[in-house]
């Protein structure tokens, strides 16, 4: 997931996988949060902690779920026998109609996959074969075809704020950054921090929540789950794991879908407080949609590693790359932060340049 402006595309950039998220990157290095991009579920210490002070047997209950699940994230795959398809948001900026059409005039996919992908009500189906061509080292049509015809996933749109501000107090931010500046990385730019965070549209009061178990007949404990990022990149989209999923989607079936979240709208606000909303080319919208469905839904459907640097993700997420020229948003959004970063730190004395 290292984007860079330059020669890589990607969805998104980023820094060791972590796991927890799904994002996307461009040179198909980058970390995917695969079960939340809010980060990973609570460790056992503060559930003792809370225990030590409530007492209840609720909580219990609750470590007993963990000593279950481990500390990883509880990933549920739950095919749905009847209906299958990705079911596409109420509140979805683009409806399922309009996700078909784009991918299948869009003049980058393979045909293999504008004839397979098709929609049906407020569904996106496999409606070809959706086979990919079979001489290639690694065939990323089963992973889609998987995604697609499970049942198991929701789809929706989402806003992505990005704001990068200098650090307060001033200090030296983690050496381990990407370069992101487009060719004339300084030193002082390690000075900034960068805070992402991308909101699914969904309904009004439904969040993004994380459950935690049952701790009662009817109870369920859950806890928010946020799509965040704190690396220098840019997300474009995001999978949220079936554990990991939105209380409307979850309770009126009974059946956990997982949801990919699709950004079409990035607002950014550079380090001298100026902004701008950018939105990402088609390309990179098709790019981002196949990219969720075929290295994170699909893999997990398949129950496999669906996180960044695992497994088939990242190989996956670069033959998709691979179909579509480089993106011009990414390089934009940085060159917009570097501006803005530039007048910002030059107001600030005895910084390296
Ligand atoms: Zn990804």
């Amino acid at each position: 997931m290292e984007r860079r402006p330059g020669p890589e595309r990607g969805v998104r950039v980023a820094a060791p996988p972590r796991g927890d998220a799904v994002r996307d990157g461009r040179d198909g290095q980058g970390v995917e949060r695969t079960a939340g991009g809010g980060g990973p579920i609570p460790a056992a210490a503060p559930l003792l902690r809370l225990q030590r002070a409530a007492g209840n047997a609720a909580v219990g209950t609750l470590l007993a779920v963990y000593a279950a699940h481990g500390t990883a994230a509880p990933r549920t795959l739950q095919r749905q026998k009847k209906q299958t398809g990705v079911l596409v948001h109420p509140k979805s900026k683009l409806t399922a109609a309009q996700l078909a059409k784009m991918v299948t005039t869009n003049a980058s996919a393979p045909d293999w996959v504008k004839k397979g992908l098709g929609s049906s009500g407020s569904s996106l189906i496999k409606k070809g074969p959706l086979q990919g061509p079979t001489d290639v080292i690694l065939d990323v049509s089963q992973s889609l075809r998987d995604a697609v015809t499970s049942g198991s996933w929701e789809i929706t749109t989402g806003t992505s704020t990005l704001t990068v501000s200098l650090t307060k107090p001033l200090k030296h931010g983690p050496s381990t950054r990407p370069q992101w500046s487009r060719g004339r990385d300084k030193p002082m730019y390690d000075y900034l921090e960068w805070r992402q965070v991308v909101t699914p549209d969904l309904e009004p009061g439904e969040h993004l929540v994380r459950s935690l178990g049952k701790v009662g007949p009817d109870t369920t404990m859950t806890t928010p789950v946020a799509i965040h990022s704190e690396d220098p990149e840019v997300m474009y989209g995001d999978t949220e794991l079936a554990d990991t999923t939105s209380q409307i989607a979850q309770a009126p079936k009974g059946q956990n879908r997982g949801l990919v979240v699709l950004v079409t709208e990035i607002d950014v606000v550079a380090p001298d407080g100026t902004s701008k909303t950018f939105a990402p080319t088609k390309d990179q919208l098709v790019e981002s949609l196949l990219h969720e469905l075929s290295a994170h839904a699909g893999q997990d459907t398949e129950r496999r590693p669906s996180e960044h640097g695992r497994g088939d993700v990242n190989d996956i997420a670069q033959e998709i790359a691979d179909w579509f020229p480089a993106s011009s948003t990414t390089g934009d959004i940085y060159d917009f932060i570097q501006h803005g970063a530039d007048a910002a730190l030059a107001e600030v004395a005895d910084l390296p340049r």
